[in-house]
């Protein structure tokens, strides 16, 4: 049996007409003698009646500290509503299919509710419904406790997760994530409209991409899928264009460069929402980074974009955590400046490793717009500079230009 994993996010499954688009794709799937198990997010985005953000809306007006428990059930009721109205509408066109919860696909977490991590995938119930004809609906972003079956969720975007964890169990010919947009993009379409659509490109560049605020697939995605060397296709849900294939770093033949042609880069991505935080250090104590990051640490914040000198370390947050940060260094001997309002635009190529000039090529993209940088941080595969969020559209359009995406 040829296993083909299809997933579905919330544009694909929020109309009529979409789902109609959705049932075209597992009717092709199974012509095309594939056993399909579908995956489904919860229906329509932020603002729409049952998006998850709407679900956690309607909690937290009664209780803003409500407990973890009732709020990963309650996001759960988002994919169980995707997948059973899904499930109908293969039915009404003649299809076998039957929804199942998280749990009911053998999906078991840990129960660190909001981010649960998969322990294992009990495959029987999945395989069974395969071998009957029946097409699996599986709700996304969930899975089960192992001993007291709680729901627990994985993550915003944790549908994609849902499918590639399946797509490895079942050893899946190919995971599909169906999107509403054509493929993996030189940058974010809703800032640049020059972006284009990447026929190619590696688990390690896409994993990077979304590390860096590609929203298009999960991090968590990638890697499952990498370490099962699963091919992932990011496609659309409403036309056929082939998408882009996302397989391993080896596949850079001749032929596969030739694909994307040679560029450094593979794409420009951006996270918003971020403070700076500049602290002075004590040159003559060479513990005082440390005594500040453990302090920073001891307090549960996660820093990002590191840089640590003799006299001065610099580091960003989350918007959602600049209270609590303000209020450790308060806390402590160390003078600092903060920075709010900022965004982190990054360049992701692997073609960059070592090409002398590349740094010099994104300091002339930003400089160029008389765009500040706050700071770079870099490895080797991406060069990252913190700004002020008021430049993002102009900073991530001058470095898709820049690197001839
Ligand atoms: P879904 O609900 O189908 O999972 P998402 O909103 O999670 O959809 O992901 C698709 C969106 O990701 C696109 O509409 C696009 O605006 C955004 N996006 C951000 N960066 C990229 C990129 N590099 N390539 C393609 N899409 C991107
Ligand atoms: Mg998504």
């Amino acid at each position: 049996m040829k296993i083909l994993v299809q997933k579905f996010g919330g544009t694909s499954v929020a109309s009529q007409e979409a789902r109609i688009a959705v049932k075209d794709k597992v009717q092709k799937a199974v012509r095309s003698g594939f056993a399909p198990v579908v995956v489904v997010s919860a229906m329509g985005r932020k603002g729409e009646p049952y998006a998850t953000d709407t679900l956690i809306k309607v909690l937290k007006e009664m209780n803003l500290s409500v407990n973890v428990r009732e709020l990963d059930m309650m996001m759960c009721c988002g994919e169980i509503m995707a997948a059973c109205v899904m499930a109908a509408t293969l039915q009404k066109f003649g299809i076998n299919a039957m929804a199942l919860t998280g749990g009911q696909a053998g999906i078991i977490t840990d129960s660190q509710f909001g981010a649960a991590r998969i322990k294992n995938i009990n495959v029987s119930n999945l395989h069974h419904l395969l071998e009957s004809g029946v097409i699996p609906i599986v709700c996304g972003f969930q899975g089960m406790t192992e001993n007291n079956g709680k729901f627990t969720t994985l993550g915003r975007g944790g549908s994609d997760t849902t499918a590639a964890a399946i797509g490895a169990a079942l050893h899946a010919e190919c995971v599909e994530i169906y999107t509403d947009v054509e493929g993996i993009m030189t940058a974010d379409p809703r800032l640049v409209k020059e972006a284009s659509i990447l026929k190619q490109i590696s688990y390690g560049e896409v994993c990077q991409m979304a590390h860096q605020g590609a929203k298009v697939i999960h991090p968590r995605a990638v890697e499952i899928a990498m370490k099962k060397n699963i091919p992932l296709i990011v496609k659309s849900t409403f036309s056929d264009a082939p998408g882009t294939l996302i397989t391993n770093d080896c596949a850079e033949t001749e032929e596969d460069t030739s694909i994307n042609e040679r560029r450094l880069a593979s794409g420009v991505t951006h996270l918003t929402d971020l403070a700076q935080f500049r602290v002075a250090l004590n040159p003559e104590d060479i513990a005082s980074g440390r005594k500040l990051f453990e302090d920073l640490a001891d307090a549960g914040i996660s820093v990002g974009c590191l840089n640590l000198s003799e006299s001065n370390a610099m580091f960003a947050v989350f918007a959602d955590d600049v209270e609590h940060t303000n209020k450790v260094l308060n806390g402590t001997d160390f003078e600092y400046t903060l920075t709010e309002d900022c965004a982190k635009v990054s360049v992701v190529g692997s073609a960059m490793r070592g090409v002398p000039g590349v740094m010099a090529n994104f300091v002339a993209a930003l400089t160029g717009c008389k765009i500040s940088i706050l700071q770079t941080v870099d490895s080797d595969t991406t060069i990252s500079a913190i700004i002020k969020q008021e430049h993002l559209i102009d900073a991530v359009t001058a470095l898709h230009k820049a690197f001839k995406l």
